[in-house]
C-alpha cells in the first residue's frame, strides 16, 4: 500500500537587524569568536534584557505577509534546558501567547494549488555555537562561540498541510523568497540564517487521522529537506507495511550517508518547564503600528502572480515564473509598456530571456538587453521586417553586445525575405532535395509540410518569411497533384 505523506514545518529565520534581540551587540556573521558579546548575551548574573524594537517590527512584517493575526499582547517565556552553548540555561522564547497566530500561505505550484495554514509566529533568541572540528585543540575540548547567542529569530510553525517531500521543499523555498523580498531575512542557509525542522508522518490514503510523527531537526538546505523527507517517508512506510509501529522521536539528517538517525525518543523528550520571563514586560503592539507596517509591505510574489494573470492575461504557469522576483516582473511590465504587446513580451520572457538567464546564470538585472530594446525587437517581428527565428538570433547578439536590434539586423542582412524570386528558388531547392518528403506529403502525410518549411528556412539562413514559404510550398505540392 502507498501511504500518504503528512508534513508540517517549523522554520527558524534570523531577523535582519544590526543588533541582537536583547542587547546592543552586533549580529554580523563571521567575526572572530566571542567578539560580539556582552553580559546580557553571555547570560551573566544580573544582566537585564531589553527588547530591540526593530526585531519586533521585522517579525510583524513577516507575520503579516503570512496573513497571521498579530496579537496586541504577547509574552516572553523561559524555555529551560541545558546545553553548553546556552549560557543562561534557558532560552528566551514565546510560548502560550506568541506574537502572531492563524496565518495562511496559498499559491499555485506545478502540481496545483497549495494551501498551508500557519499555526504561529513567535520571537526567540538564538543560542551560541559549539565548535567541534577544525579548531586547534578540538580533539581535547569543545570550543564555544557566543557571537550568535542572542541573535533574533522568528519561528514559523505550519499545520501539517504539506503532502509530499517536493511540496515541502518548494514551500520552504517560497518562504525564503518571501522573507528576502520583505528584507526580513537574508536567506543565507549556509550561514544558518534560515533552517527548519521537518515533522513527518504517513497514513493510509483516504484516512484523516494523523499518524505518529517523527521530527527531523535542523535542516539547512532545500535538497536536504527533500532527501530527508523522502528517506523518512520510505522508512515509515516500510515499518508500517511490515506490521510495525512508528516510534515518536526526533531524528537527525545524516547528509554524508543519506539517511536519518535517531536522536531522542519521546520518553527522553525535554520537559522545558516553560515559565513567564520575569525580566521582560508583556509585549504590547498597537493596532496603529501594525497598520503602518502593513502599509509598508511590498507586493509579494503571490500577489504579483495574480495581478499578472488579471492585468495582462498571462497564463497561470508563466505568471508564476514571472512573479518569482520583483525585478523579473518589472522587466516584463516595462517590455509590455514599451511594445504594447503583452503576449509577445511574455513569449520572449518564457523563451529566449529565460533561457539566457539560465544558461549564463545571471539575474535579469545583469541582462544587457533592456526592456526598451526587447520591445524594438518585438516591433521588428510584428512589422514583418525579420522572421521570429531571425529575431532569436538577433536577441543572442543583443545579449552579448548590448547593441540595438536594428543595427544588428542591418549589419547581418537579416531582413526577412519576402521577395518571391529568392524565396521561389529556395522552395524549389527544398522540394528537389527532399523527394521522399514530397512523396509522403502527397501520400497524405501532411505533417511533412513543417519539415519542408524548415528546409526553406535553412536554405535562407532563417530569413525567409515562413508564412510566404508555406504558401509557396503548398502551391507546388497541392497544385502539382
Ligand atoms: P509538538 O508538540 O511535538 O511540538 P506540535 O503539535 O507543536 O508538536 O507540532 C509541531 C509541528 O509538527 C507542526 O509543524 C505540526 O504541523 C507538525 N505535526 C504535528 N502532528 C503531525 C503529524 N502527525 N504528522 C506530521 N506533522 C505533524
Ligand atoms: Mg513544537
Ligand atoms: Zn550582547
Amino acid at each position: 500500500m502507498e501511504f500518504e505523506p503528512v508534513i508540517g514545518l517549523e522554520i527558524h529565520a534570523q531577523l535582519q537587524t544590526a543588533t541582537k534581540i536583547f542587547c546592543g551587540c552586533s549580529t554580523t556573521f563571521g567575526a572572530p569568536p566571542n567578539t560580539h558579546v556582552c553580559p546580557v548575551c553571555l547570560g551573566l548574573p544580573g544582566a537585564l534584557p531589553v527588547l530591540n524594537e526593530r526585531v519586533v517590527e521585522l517579525a510583524i512584517r513577516a507575520a503579516l505577509a503570512l496573513r497571521c493575526e498579530v496579537q496586541p499582547l504577547s509574552l516572553f517565556a523561559r524555555k529551560n534546558y541545558f546545553y553548553p552553548d546556552l549560557p543562561k540555561g534557558y532560552q528566551i522564547s514565546q510560548y502560550d501567547q506568541p506574537l502572531a497566530t492563524d496565518g495562511r500561505v496559498r499559491y499555485v505550484a506545478d502540481e496545483g494549488e497549495v494551501d498551508v495554514r500557519i499555526i504561529r509566529v513567535h520571537l526567540e533568541e538564538d543560542a551560541g555555537k559549539s565548535l567541534h572540528a577544525g579548531v586547534p585543540g578540538s580533539g581535547r575540548a569543545t570550543h564555544l562561540d557566543f557571537n550568535r547567542s542572542g541573535v533574533p529569530l522568528i519561528e514559523v510553525v505550519t499545520h501539517p498541510d504539506l503532502r509530499s517531500s517536493a511540496a515541502a521543499a518548494d514551500f520552504f523555498s517560497r518562504l525564503r523568497a518571501m522573507f528576502r523580498a520583505l528584507a526580513v531575512n537574508d536567506g543565507n542557509m549556509e550561514e544558518g540564517s534560515l533552517r527548519c525542522d521537518a515533522n513527518v508522518s504517513v497514513r493510509p490514503p483516504g484516512t484523516t487521522r494523523l499518524g505518529v510523527k517523527v521530527e527531523v531537526k535542523n535542516i539547512n538546505s532545500f535538497r536536504f529537506l527533500q532527501h530527508a523527507l523522502e528517506y523518512e517517508l520510505a522508512r515509515q512506510s516500510d515499518v508500517l507495511r511490515a506490521g510495525g509501529a512508528i516510534t515518536q522521536e526526533t531524528r537527525l539528517w545524516d547528509a554524508a550517508n543519506g539517511r536519518t538517525l535517531p536522536m531522542r525518543s519521546k520518553e527522553e523528550a525535554h520537559d522545558y518547564r516553560y515559565f513567564p520571563e520575569p525580566d521582560l514586560p508583556p509585549l504590547e503592539v498597537s493596532a496603529a503600528w501594525v497598520a503602518a507596517i502593513s502599509e509598508s509591505l511590498p507586493e509579494l510574489p503571490e500577489e504579483r502572480r495574480q495581478r499578472l494573470v488579471a492585468e495582462f492575461g498571462v497564463a497561470e504557469k508563466d505568471a508564476a515564473w514571472l512573479a518569482q522576483s520583483a525585478e523579473l516582473t518589472s522587466y516584463f511590465e516595462d517590455t509590455v509598456r514599451a511594445s504594447g504587446n503583452a503576449k509577445a513580451a511574455c513569449n520572449w520572457m518564457m523563451g529566449s530571456v529565460g533561457r539566457y538567464l539560465n544558461e549564463h546564470d545571471v539575474e535579469i538585472g545583469g541582462l544587457r538587453v533592456v526592456p526598451e530594446r526587447l520591445a524594438e525587437l518585438i516591433a521588428l517581428v510584428e512589422s514583418g521586417t525579420i522572421s521570429t527565428s531571425a529575431a532569436r538570433t538577433v536577441f543572442e547578439r543583443m545579449a552579448a553586445s548590448g547593441e540595438a536590434p536594428r543595427a544588428i539586423v542591418e549589419a547581418e542582412g537579416l531582413v526577412q525575405i519576402d521577395d518571391s524570386d529568392v524565396l521561389g528558388a529556395a522552395v524549389r531547392e527544398a522540394l528537389e532535395g527532399n523527394p521522399d518528403a514530397v512523396a509522403s506529403y502527397r501520400a497524405g502525410k501532411t505533417g511533412t509540410l513543417g519539415f519542408l518549411v524548415g528546409q526553406v528556412m535553412r536554405r535562407t539562413q532563417g530569413k525567409a518569411n515562413p508564412r510566404a514559404a508555406r504558401a509557396m510550398l503548398l502551391e507546388v505540392l497541392d497544385g502539382g497533384r
